[in-house]
């Protein structure tokens, strides 16, 4: 038997879906015929694109958005004698990052009602070896950059902001990704982002050293010696490849090109969204704080199940009953068992804890219809009506 919601609507509306249109196709399709497919006039497009389009001096291009932030932590020297301090609600790359270099991560918990970590959390975890900050914007709302940089300064550590969510998102005069607060910043081109290359990442800074060592770490750190041999190079220090090509870097530019559309329509759908579940006092709905701009990568609802007379899980089943598939951003980081086995506590992450219990990612993406957003929020509304505790 077919349930209402089945019968109303077949085809699933996921939470996240890229946009590709024809111009991403023409482009490949040149870089394909061009002859040349790894790194080469098509990724120094896409990087001197993406520089100028935010604002900074200088875009180096990755092979993905963990191995921006594994580079950006490279250029900060961030050493097995060093520790970092990044957030708990975030994805397991942006607390892996420095690890790889045997440094330890200190995971704070994050706060109302963005959140987002604040400056204070950051100050009260830095200890004197704290290398780097990972400030993550997370669903693609700011952090107080401001005030996290003048802790970082203060204290000595290099500010990376983890900006996987946010391009195309701005704090105060600042664009994101202009590094105008911090020392480096690194993008993810994955394809629920908010402009994709397939897979594929970018680190922007203004400082010509990070520049230099950003493109010498994503190719086996090698660095080329004419005044030997016009032949030679050396590899002084073990690194990887993580290059991005020229057929990802084609999609990137034609993606980029198209992104101020792509971020308009987000917020269109959020401004609507938010409207629709503000008048439902069992919903949560994401918030944007004054003098930033939201990137809306993705669009976090929380239900507040005290409120409910169903718990997350049969709120899940009803939405995919009518086709609506959500996805839970993030399990935090300190629940992971990597990182239980490093001795993480749940009790130290009251706030992230709490929200995770609450949090569903709804449909949110560029090709999302109104009709498809009026069902989205027609259906959640209907829900909590049905399921509410009186
Ligand atoms: C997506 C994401 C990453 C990693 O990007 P990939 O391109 O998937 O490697 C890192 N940090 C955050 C916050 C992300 O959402």
């Amino acid at each position: 038997m077919t349930s209402p919601e089945s019968r109303q609507r077949k085809k699933i509306i996921p939470y996240s879906r890229p946009s590709v249109s024809s111009a991403e196709i023409q482009e490949v399709r040149k870089v394909l015929r061009s002859g040349w497919l790894t790194t080469g006039p098509a990724v120094e497009r896409f990087e001197r694109a993406f520089a100028e389009k935010v604002g900074a001096r200088f875009a180096v291009a990755f092979s993905s958005g963990t191995s921006a932030l594994v580079g950006a932590c490279a250029a900060a020297g961030v050493g097995s004698a060093d520790r970092f301090i990044t957030t708990t609600m975030s994805f397991v790359a942006s607390a892996n990052c420095g690890r790889y270099f045997g440094a330890a991560a200190d995971l704070v918990d994050v706060e109302e009602p963005t959140l987002n970590v604040s400056a204070a959390a950051i100050e009260q975890a830095m200890r004197q070896n704290t290398r780097a900050v990972v400030a993550v914007h997370y669903q693609g709302h700011p952090v107080d950059l401001a005030a996290i940089s003048e802790v970082c300064r203060r204290r000595g550590a290099v500010l990376i902001e983890d900006a996987a969510h946010a391009l195309g998102a701005r704090y105060r005069d600042s664009v994101i990704g202009d590094c105008r607060y911090s020392d480096l910043c690194a993008f993810s081109f994955h394809p629920t982002k908010l402009i994709t290359t397939g897979e594929g990442g970018m680190v922007t800074t203004n400082r010509e050293d990070f520049d230099e060592r950003l493109r010498r770490f994503r190719n086996h750190g090698m660095v080329r010696r004419p005044e030997l041999e016009p032949w030679e190079y050396d590899c002084p220090e073990l690194s990887f490849n993580w290059r991005l090509s020229d057929v990802h870097s084609a999609m990137g530019l034609a993606q980029l090109a198209r992104s101020d559309g792509l971020l308009a329509r987000r917020r269109e759908i959020a401004a609507y969204y938010n409207e629709r579940f503000a008048a439902c006092d069992a919903l949560i709905t994401p918030v944007e704080e004054p003098e930033c701009l939201h990137a809306y990568h993705i669009y976090v609802l929380r239900f507040r199940y005290d409120r409910l007379t169903i718990n997350r899980r049969g709120m899940f089943e009803r939405l995919k009953a009518a086709s609506i598939v959500p996805q839970v951003h993030y399990r935090p980081i300190h629940r992971h068992s990597q990182y239980q086995a490093l001795g993480y506590e749940a009790s130290a992450f009251g706030v992230a804890e709490a929200a995770y219990g609450q949090m569903f990612s709804m449909p949110m993406y560029p090709d999302l219809t109104q009709r498809e957003a009026r069902y989205v929020a027609d259906t959640v509304c209907r829900l909590v009506e049905e399921n509410r505790r009186d």
